[in-house]
Protein backbone atom coordinates (compact mmCIF):
# COMPACT_ATOMS: atom_id res chain seq x y z
CA UNK A 1 0.00 0.00 0.00
CA UNK A 2 3.05 1.98 0.75
CA UNK A 3 4.23 1.52 -2.68
CA UNK A 4 1.25 2.70 -4.71
CA UNK A 5 0.60 5.69 -2.92
CA UNK A 6 4.38 6.84 -3.33
CA UNK A 7 3.80 6.45 -6.67
CA UNK A 8 0.54 7.91 -7.30
CA UNK A 9 1.00 11.49 -8.01
CA UNK A 10 -0.45 14.24 -5.60
CA UNK A 11 -3.54 15.03 -8.38
CA UNK A 12 -4.91 12.06 -8.60
CA UNK A 13 -6.34 12.54 -4.94
CA UNK A 14 -9.87 13.61 -4.16
CA UNK A 15 -11.41 13.06 -0.91
CA UNK A 16 -15.04 12.12 -1.78
CA UNK A 17 -16.58 9.06 -3.56
CA UNK A 18 -14.95 6.70 -6.07
CA UNK A 19 -12.72 8.18 -8.68
CA UNK A 20 -11.92 6.45 -11.16
CA UNK A 21 -8.97 7.06 -13.27
CA UNK A 22 -8.98 4.89 -16.87
CA UNK A 23 -5.15 5.07 -18.68
CA UNK A 24 -5.25 5.92 -21.93
CA UNK A 25 -4.09 2.78 -22.98
CA UNK A 26 -6.54 1.10 -20.98
CA UNK A 27 -9.43 3.22 -22.90
CA UNK A 28 -7.65 2.25 -26.26
CA UNK A 29 -7.86 -1.68 -25.90
CA UNK A 30 -11.18 -1.18 -24.75
CA UNK A 31 -12.72 0.76 -28.01
CA UNK A 32 -10.31 -1.59 -29.63
CA UNK A 33 -12.21 -4.96 -28.34
CA UNK A 34 -15.41 -3.03 -28.81
CA UNK A 35 -14.86 -2.29 -32.59
CA UNK A 36 -13.39 -6.12 -33.19
CA UNK A 37 -16.18 -8.01 -31.80
CA UNK A 38 -18.81 -5.54 -33.46
CA UNK A 39 -22.09 -5.88 -33.84
CA UNK A 40 -21.24 -8.32 -30.77
CA UNK A 41 -20.97 -7.98 -26.93
CA UNK A 42 -17.20 -8.26 -25.47
CA UNK A 43 -16.09 -7.45 -22.17
CA UNK A 44 -13.56 -8.62 -19.06
CA UNK A 45 -11.69 -7.29 -16.38
CA UNK A 46 -10.26 -4.26 -15.24
CA UNK A 47 -7.32 -4.73 -13.06
CA UNK A 48 -4.97 -1.58 -11.62
CA UNK A 49 -5.22 0.24 -8.56
CA UNK A 50 -7.17 0.59 -5.10
CA UNK A 51 -6.83 3.36 -2.66
CA UNK A 52 -9.43 4.29 -0.29
CA UNK A 53 -11.51 6.35 -2.38
CA UNK A 54 -9.42 5.84 -6.22
CA UNK A 55 -9.45 3.19 -8.93
CA UNK A 56 -6.16 4.00 -10.83
CA UNK A 57 -7.38 1.31 -14.13
CA UNK A 58 -3.67 0.58 -16.16
CA UNK A 59 -4.63 -2.90 -17.19
CA UNK A 60 -7.24 -5.37 -18.92
CA UNK A 61 -8.52 -8.83 -19.47
CA UNK A 62 -10.38 -9.22 -22.30
CA UNK A 63 -13.12 -12.40 -22.92
CA UNK A 64 -11.15 -15.13 -23.16
CA UNK A 65 -11.12 -17.76 -26.19
CA UNK A 66 -14.03 -19.46 -25.02
CA UNK A 67 -16.42 -16.71 -24.21
CA UNK A 68 -19.62 -16.63 -25.89
CA UNK A 69 -20.66 -13.21 -28.01
CA UNK A 70 -24.00 -12.49 -28.87
CA UNK A 71 -25.38 -9.04 -29.83
CA UNK A 72 -26.85 -8.23 -26.34
CA UNK A 73 -25.08 -10.60 -23.87
CA UNK A 74 -21.75 -12.19 -23.46
CA UNK A 75 -20.22 -15.04 -21.20
CA UNK A 76 -16.99 -14.42 -20.16
CA UNK A 77 -14.28 -17.72 -20.27
CA UNK A 78 -13.81 -17.64 -16.66
CA UNK A 79 -11.50 -20.07 -15.93
CA UNK A 80 -9.18 -18.21 -18.84
CA UNK A 81 -9.96 -14.86 -17.28
CA UNK A 82 -9.37 -15.77 -13.50
CA UNK A 83 -5.39 -17.70 -14.63
CA UNK A 84 -5.30 -13.91 -16.68
CA UNK A 85 -6.28 -12.37 -13.34
CA UNK A 86 -3.28 -14.72 -11.52
CA UNK A 87 -1.06 -14.26 -14.22
CA UNK A 88 -1.30 -9.91 -13.91
CA UNK A 89 -1.04 -10.28 -9.80
CA UNK A 90 2.32 -12.51 -10.18
CA UNK A 91 4.32 -10.22 -12.85
CA UNK A 92 2.98 -6.85 -11.37
CA UNK A 93 4.29 -8.08 -7.89
CA UNK A 94 1.07 -8.33 -6.72
CA UNK A 95 0.53 -4.16 -8.02
CA UNK A 96 -2.23 -5.44 -9.67
CA UNK A 97 -5.94 -6.06 -8.29
CA UNK A 98 -9.41 -7.08 -9.90
CA UNK A 99 -10.95 -3.55 -9.79
CA UNK A 100 -14.20 -4.33 -12.15
CA UNK A 101 -15.44 -5.52 -14.85
CA UNK A 102 -16.12 -3.84 -18.49
CA UNK A 103 -18.35 -4.83 -21.48
CA UNK A 104 -19.23 -3.22 -25.32
CA UNK A 105 -23.15 -2.32 -25.34
CA UNK A 106 -23.00 -2.60 -29.71
CA UNK A 107 -25.15 0.19 -31.14
CA UNK A 108 -26.84 0.59 -27.42
CA UNK A 109 -25.72 3.35 -24.95
CA UNK A 110 -23.46 3.95 -22.10
CA UNK A 111 -25.83 2.94 -19.38
CA UNK A 112 -26.14 0.21 -17.23
CA UNK A 113 -28.89 -2.61 -17.89
CA UNK A 114 -30.88 -3.89 -15.21
CA UNK A 115 -28.67 -6.77 -15.13
CA UNK A 116 -25.60 -5.11 -15.23
CA UNK A 117 -26.66 -3.25 -12.13
CA UNK A 118 -27.55 -6.41 -10.61
CA UNK A 119 -23.90 -7.81 -11.49
CA UNK A 120 -22.77 -4.69 -10.17
CA UNK A 121 -23.98 -5.07 -6.68
CA UNK A 122 -23.04 -8.88 -6.58
CA UNK A 123 -19.53 -7.97 -7.30
CA UNK A 124 -19.91 -5.16 -4.33
CA UNK A 125 -20.34 -7.83 -2.11
CA UNK A 126 -16.85 -9.45 -1.82
CA UNK A 127 -14.85 -6.51 -3.70
CA UNK A 128 -14.79 -2.84 -2.36
CA UNK A 129 -16.28 -0.23 -4.39
CA UNK A 130 -16.30 -2.48 -7.73
CA UNK A 131 -16.41 -0.17 -10.87
CA UNK A 132 -18.23 -0.91 -14.28
CA UNK A 133 -16.83 0.91 -17.54
CA UNK A 134 -19.24 0.35 -20.29
CA UNK A 135 -17.82 1.06 -24.42
CA UNK A 136 -21.34 2.12 -26.36
CA UNK A 137 -21.21 2.73 -29.96
CA UNK A 138 -20.57 1.67 -33.19
CA UNK A 139 -18.71 2.19 -36.43
CA UNK A 140 -15.26 4.89 -35.36
CA UNK A 141 -17.42 6.28 -32.20
CA UNK A 142 -17.64 4.39 -29.39
CA UNK A 143 -18.58 6.50 -25.57
CA UNK A 144 -17.62 5.09 -22.12
CA UNK A 145 -19.51 5.46 -18.76
CA UNK A 146 -18.09 4.24 -15.74
CA UNK A 147 -19.92 3.73 -12.05
CA UNK A 148 -18.90 2.44 -9.15
CA UNK A 149 -20.77 0.11 -6.58
CA UNK A 150 -21.07 0.35 -2.93
CA UNK A 151 -22.25 -2.65 -1.21
CA UNK A 152 -25.40 -3.22 0.65
CA UNK A 153 -25.66 -3.54 4.32
CA UNK A 154 -28.16 -4.72 6.23
CA UNK A 155 -31.40 -3.05 5.35
CA UNK A 156 -29.42 -0.30 2.93
CA UNK A 157 -29.32 -1.58 -0.62
CA UNK A 158 -26.89 -1.67 -2.96
CA UNK A 159 -25.90 2.03 -4.16
CA UNK A 160 -24.65 2.06 -6.93
CA UNK A 161 -23.66 5.67 -8.83
CA UNK A 162 -22.09 7.02 -12.21
CA UNK A 163 -18.54 8.16 -11.89
CA UNK A 164 -16.73 10.60 -14.15
CA UNK A 165 -13.66 8.20 -15.71
CA UNK A 166 -11.03 10.57 -15.74
CA UNK A 167 -8.48 9.68 -18.62
CA UNK A 168 -4.52 9.40 -17.97
CA UNK A 169 -1.08 8.97 -19.33
CA UNK A 170 -0.03 6.31 -16.95
CA UNK A 171 3.59 6.97 -16.98
CA UNK A 172 5.52 3.47 -19.06
CA UNK A 173 6.80 1.87 -15.63
CA UNK A 174 3.54 1.52 -14.21
CA UNK A 175 2.06 -1.71 -14.29
CA UNK A 176 0.00 -2.73 -16.95
CA UNK A 177 -1.56 -6.19 -18.50
CA UNK A 178 -3.11 -7.18 -21.73
CA UNK A 179 -2.76 -3.99 -23.35
CA UNK A 180 -1.89 -5.45 -26.67
CA UNK A 181 -4.66 -7.64 -26.68
CA UNK A 182 -7.22 -7.68 -29.72
ZN1 LIG B 1 -24.41 -4.05 -20.24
Amino acid sequence: MEQRQDRAPSYLRVQQGVTIWLSHAVQGAIVRLARAYFPLEVGGLLLGWRDDRERIVTGLVGPGPGALHGRSAFVPDHAWQVAQLHQAFSASGGDLDYLGDWHSHPAGVAQLSPVDRTTLARIARRVPDPIMVIAAGSGHDWTLGSWSGKRAVLWRPAVIEERSLRPFSAPSEWSSFGLDQG
